[in-house]
């Protein structure tokens, strides 16, 4: 059963945002811009309309391509959101600032410009925390 209602938040919560589901789609995304933008191997995206999305705080806003507007913390520079002019009335945001999702992710975009070096994430071993391992150094 989907939530009422998504929360977000940027790291220092100058910026905090709601959204009504359902979202359109939940995909990863590896375009260069994105994984730049959110110092991250991808970013990983929702969209809503407008109408069903609010916030407070006002993010400074960047055009990182022509038409695209990606909005950020101007205080911990959390990457908030992104708007297109190709799609007015729609509201992108990273699923990492939010509280829960309604949905799994359902693709990848931009995927022929994925970061070389997240090749076999999924043998690598795993820790709890940062490391038990003893620094080499
Ligand atoms: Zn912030
Ligand atoms: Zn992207």
């Amino acid at each position: 059963m989907s939530p009422a209602v998504l929360t977000g938040r940027c790291l220092c919560g100058a910026i905090t945002l709601t959204i009504t589901p359902p979202t359109d789609f939940v995909s990863h995304c590896h375009c260069a811009s994105c994984r730049v933008a959110h110092a991250a191997p991808f970013v990983t995206w929702t969209s809503v309309p407008e109408q069903r999305f609010t916030m407070t705080g006002e993010p400074h806003l960047f055009e990182s391509s022509a038409g695209v507007h990606r909005g950020f913390c101007g205080r911990c520079g959390t990457q908030v959101l992104y708007r297109a002019d190709a799609t007015p009335g729609r509201v992108y945001v990273p699923v990492g600032i939010l509280d829960g999702i309604d949905r799994a992710a359902d693709s990848h975009v931009s995927y022929e410009e994925r970061a070389g070096w997240i090749e076999g994430l999924e043998r690598l071993p795993c820790f709890a925390g940062k490391s038990q391992r003893t620094l080499a150094w």
